[in-house]
């Protein structure tokens, strides 16, 4: 007979594999956050250059203050959902905020980003629905469509051509409509979606287009509206989701439309109506991170400014890259045990990346992943290079340790 954790058989091999070449790169433990940029674990600083703290805000003063005021006004919880237990005044001016500040005139917030996915995109798709998905979609997107009874179709990532194929090939939906979800910039090799060329497609097929801007809101555009704003679409766009754990520097998330009939579906989403609303702390501190992100240029050019630093100087010392200079730079390494290895001795050598192996990323590909913050000074740039340069420099010591380590294991 079989155990209940059998199937986890090939999993844990993995892991065993990792813990015999060093530490467990997906559960680590800081025993300090110091700053957007500073973590320690025992008496080591390390740097952090994997937390996707694109502005840098989770310390910046008016935030930290915010969610205080929050917690002392409002308490620490909300004890239930909106729809149960009642909306507070954070979660309507955190609305009317971003709802302003994108231009659309309906806006709804979730407790996580994953959360936002999951409920807009289940509330959005119904039986006779289809969904048009990108072959890359981040798991809360894939997770959005199960629980749909709408039919799902991927497309080739990042691909209108491929979209416009599919939709026409789908020809017209019988009681239902065309759902095509994208991404803004794609989380692990931060590439950047053509959105101007997929809102023609999809609109030429009279569908809706939905974008997670999860990793570009406060990123990019003029006013850090996103890629949408970016390339001067957004007031076209159907549905716009975002995360507020980004750069936003709290948790949840929302879902903006310019369409305002989106609010009836606060009645039917299930993962708004049956889980606890965001905290008054969450929410403030969000707030003040969108007022941060509309008058944050300066930010957003630093950001930029470290981007390009990083990218041209790891291109110059030959890694390959996943994509042009972005906030996300994702190194190709050419295999999972080589990637954890490096992994390593970046965290022994006071670098935090994140390792992202499948299934988590695109073509089965094995990562080293950066994502850089406008608190990021050029002299923390200089030294994540000069570590990405020491790993070079000390390839053959580092596989000959690897190989004693897997040999003492055995
Ligand atoms: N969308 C995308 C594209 C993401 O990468 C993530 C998380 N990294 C989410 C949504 C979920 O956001 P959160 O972690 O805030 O729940």
């Amino acid at each position: 007979m079989t155990q209940l954790f059998d199937k986890y058989a090939p999993l844990q091999a993995r892991v065993d594999m990792m813990m015999k070449i060093g530490q467990d790169a997906l559960g680590v433990k800081f025993d300090d956050i110091i700053s957007a940029t500073r973590g320690r674990i025992g008496n080591r600083e390390i740097l952090l250059a994997g937390t996707n703290n694109y502005l840098g805000l989770t310390f910046d003063a008016d935030c930290v203050e915010a969610a205080k005021t929050a917690i002392d006004n409002h308490g620490t919880g909300t004890t239930g959902s909106r729809i149960a237990n009642g909306t507070y005044t954070e979660h309507v001016d955190l609305e009317k905020a971003i709802s302003e500040h994108l231009g659309m005139p309906s806006c709804i917030v979730f407790s996580t980003g994953y959360q936002t996915n999951l409920a807009a995109i289940s509330g959005l798709a119904g039986d006779k629905d289809v969904i048009f998905m990108d072959a890359d979609a981040h798991a809360c997107i894939i997770d959005g469509t199960r629980l749909t009874n709408a039919s799902t179709i991927r497309f080739r990532h990042n691909s209108p051509e491929d979209l416009d194929k599919r939709l026409r090939r789908q020809g017209e939906i019988e009681g239902g409509n065309a759902l095509v979800v994208i991404e803004g910039m794609y989380s692990m090799f931060g590439d950047i979606a053509p959105i101007d060329e997929f809102l023609d497609v999809t609109h030429r097929h009279g569908g809706y287009l939905y974008i997670d801007e999860a990793h570009s809101y406060g990123v990019f555009g003029p006013t850090g509206c996103g890629i949408a704003e970016a390339q001067g679409v957004l007031d076209k766009v159907d549905f716009i989701s975002s995360t507020f754990s980004k750069s936003l520097a709290s948790i949840g998330g929302f879902c903006a439309s310019i369409h305002p009939e989106f609010e009836i579906t606060r009645k039917v989403m299930r993962p708004y109506m049956f889980t606890a609303s965001p905290t008054p702390s969450n929410v403030s501190a969000a707030l003040a991170a969108v007022s941060k992100i509309k008058q944050g240029g300066y930010l957003r050019d630093n950001l930029t400014s470290r981007a390009e630093q990083l990218h041209k100087g790891l291109s110059e010392m030959g890694y390959d890259l996943c994509a042009a200079a972005s906030p996300v730079i994702a190194v190709r390494r050419p295999n999972e045990a080589v990637a954890a290895m490096e992994w390593n001795w970046l965290m022994e050598n006071g670098v935090y990346v994140n390792l992202a192996v499948p299934p988590g990323t695109p073509q089965s590909s094995s990562l080293l992943r950066i994502s850089l913050s406008a608190a990021h000074s050029e002299t923390d740039i200089n030294a994540i290079l000069s570590a990405f340069q020491g790993l070079k420099d000390n390839q053959g010591s580092m596989m000959q340790a690897m190989a004693a380590k897997m040999q003492a294991a055995e």
